[in-house]
């Protein structure tokens, strides 16, 4: 009765996106995801500039990845100052 063309469901569901890594910086390491401009869809406030990240701009989320509520507290960075961020330090 065609079960055996039953499809299983995808088993690995927590896997981590490809357009997600981790990095290695100065004050640990952090997890990073690119966002592409489709995906972004509100306005944010980057820590970096201070500026907004508007809608439809490709830019990257970065939580810690050594804090277990990191992923509570990520923040939205423009991607070339989520690069700046280590030379600039931490203030
Ligand atoms: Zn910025």
């Amino acid at each position: 009765m065609g079960r055996k063309n039953r499809r299983r469901p995808e088993p690995e569901r927590s896997a981590p996106q490809s357009n997600q890594q981790i990095e290695s910086h100065p004050d640990g390491d952090w997890i990073v995801r690119s966002l592409t401009g489709s995906s972004a869809t509100k306005t944010y406030r980057c820590p970096g500039c201070d500026q907004e990240i508007r809608p439809a701009t490709p830019h990257i989320v970065a939580w810690s990845a050594d804090d277990p509520k990191g992923a509570e507290e990520r923040r939205h960075w423009h991607t070339p100052c989520w690069k700046a961020r280590d030379r600039r330090g931490p203030r």
